[in-house]
């Protein structure tokens, strides 16, 4: 039986791994919801509402407020 999912709106949480996550904090690089990737330089890990240089929407996020957003999730390396 085929079960259709059913989301909240356009907002998809969608893995990332952990590399490329610390990697866009540390280099300021900003999650474009709609494009689903990081898109956009020079973005402070706590922004909102940047515009994205690929689909010019103004949805980008920093990467720490897209993992708190729950956009992403960084595959977290276990200790
Ligand atoms: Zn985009």
């Amino acid at each position: 039986m085929l079960r259709k999912l059913r989301g909240d709106g356009t907002m998809k949480t969608i893995a990332v791994s952990f590399e490329d996550y610390q990697d866009a904090v540390d280099s300021y690089q900003g999650w474009c919801p709609v494009c689903q990737s990081f898109t956009r330089d020079t973005t402070e890990p706590d922004a909102e509402g940047y515009n994205c240089p690929v689909c010019g929407e103004h949805k980008v996020v920093g990467a720490e407020q897209a993992l708190l957003l729950g956009m992403i999730e960084p595959d977290m390396p276990e200790f």
